[in-house]
């Protein structure tokens, strides 16, 4: 018989405080240990090739990646669904903004042509791409589909 639990460690949005999560329990949203805040975020996080290992790659949860730049006006049309995913999807899926310009290597790892583009990620590997603005409603049903 074993007691062990799996642990995952992560660091807190807000403060920065490495947390020791239980995998089995990270459905559940939960606090960082030293500030009480939630360590997951609410809103979409700025990503760049230096934080891209740990903020996306290292993520115990799934990491929906927005590839864009600041001249795309879809992009920029895309931003409030972007939010708004954040905020409902909050403790279950990250949402990283990576600007393609400012951030060569990864963009061309992923082989941006298009932008934007939409990669979900899981564990560290990409699930599924999808290009281009998309109504609210039909990137929640792409997204709830691969979740
Ligand atoms: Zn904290």
């Amino acid at each position: 018989m074993t007691t062990d639990v799996q642990t995952v460690t992560y660091h807190c949005v807000a403060c920065g405080t490495q947390n020791r999560l239980q995998t089995a329990r990270l459905a559940e949203d939960p606090k960082c240990g030293k500030c009480g805040e939630k360590i997951f975020p609410r809103q979409p996080v700025t990503v760049t090739d230096a934080t891209w290992q740990t903020e996306v790659i290292d993520s115990p949860i799934p990491v929906l990646v927005d590839f864009w730049a600041p001249w795309c006006g879809p992009c920029k049309a895309l931003a409030p669904t972007l939010e708004q995913i954040a905020a409902t999807r909050a403790g279950k899926l990250k949402i990283a903004k990576l600007n393609t310009e400012e951030n060569p290597r990864t963009a061309g790892q992923f082989n941006i042509r298009s932008i934007p583009t939409l990669t979900l990620m899981r564990q560290g590997r990409p699930v599924d791409t999808v290009q281009g603005a998309m109504p609210k409603t039909a990137l929640d049903a792409w997204l709830s589909e691969r979740l």
